[in-house]
């Protein structure tokens, strides 16, 4: 089992004609996850051919709005298509009063939906999505309202309880017998943003097969990124070649920045460098 990373809005803080607001989908065989739903997210997966009724999850950042605008639009789609199943929305301290009053006010429309929401507290850890093949976990990134971050993988166990063998990254292969412990990983990718550099996001990334991370501004710019609760391309580089992920992918980038620029800058310091670009498939 693999998973694509199929950026849906790599823009920070308002859409352009290229990018649209935050949102990313992870996606396997026959399902995703959301990580952020910006404003125009549910029609950039529609874009990319996803489909609303495979999706197990939305996982928001925090609650600024080029993070959350396009949730309510997307919850009204999933409430108007009749789904059954319930859908799981982590996020923030705070998301649950926000969802419930614009229930109340008559703007999500989810129906017979049941919205399951994880509020996120403290150090964060597990987020169950129950009946999903996704393992995800969060752990508390440092911007200026409460973040956190994300990690999703696949159980290992999901290509040996079907009887094929596994290959690890190194080319040793797990055959099916005699494997012990449910929780072994398969392919993982960790979501950072919006953050200054932290160790919260070294411990999502570690061993990943690709960190996402937020490369607001490039280099040059360092203070202001701070300033604002950013961080820049090359310290995501270095976030990523300290939690030894294999790839770095770098989205949400002002528009004021080239995001091609800001990775060849961030190349030194990490060799696998993706700048992301909307709709733009990166497989794992
Ligand atoms: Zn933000």
């Amino acid at each position: 089992m693999r998973l694509n990373l199929i950026p849906l809005g790599t823009s920070a803080g308002r859409p352009t004609l290229l990018r649209g607001a935050s949102a990313l989908a992870v996606v396997t065989e026959g399902a995703w996850v959301l990580c952020d739903c910006g404003e125009g997210a549910q029609i950039a997966a529609l874009r990319a051919g996803l489909s609303l009724s495979r999706l197990d999850a939305v996982l928001i950042t925090h609650l600024h709005g080029d993070h959350f605008n396009g949730l309510p639009g997307l919850l009204g789609t999933l409430g108007l298509e009749g789904r059954q199943r319930p859908l799981v929305v982590a996020g923030p301290p705070g998301i649950t009063a926000l969802l419930q009053h614009l229930q109340r006010a008559g703007s999500l429309g989810t129906g017979d939906m049941e919205v399951r929401v994880l509020e996120q507290q403290g150090d964060g850890g597990e987020v169950r999505i129950e009946g999903s093949q996704f393992l995800v976990e969060s752990r508390p990134l440092a911007h200026r309202v409460p973040t956190y971050g994300f990690r999703v993988a696949l159980p290992l166990l999901a290509d040996l309880k079907a009887g094929r063998p596994v290959r690890l990254a190194d080319g040793r292969v797990v055959d099916p017998e005699g494997l012990v412990g449910p929780r072994q990983r398969g392919a993982s990718m960790a979501y950072a943003l919006d953050t200054v550099p932290c160790v919260s996001a070294v411990e999502l990334g570690r061993g990943v097969d690709a960190l996402v991370h937020e490369a607001t501004y490039e280099d040059a710019r360092a203070a202001l990124a701070h300033e604002r609760g950013h961080s820049t391309g090359v310290e995501a580089a270095r976030i990523a070649a300290e939690a030894e992920a294999s790839a770095l992918v770098l989205t949400h980038f002002s528009p004021s920045v080239d995001g091609t620029a800001l990775a060849d800058e961030a190349r030194a310091i990490h060799p696998r460098i993706v700048a992301a670009q909307d709709l733009a498939e990166i497989p794992l």
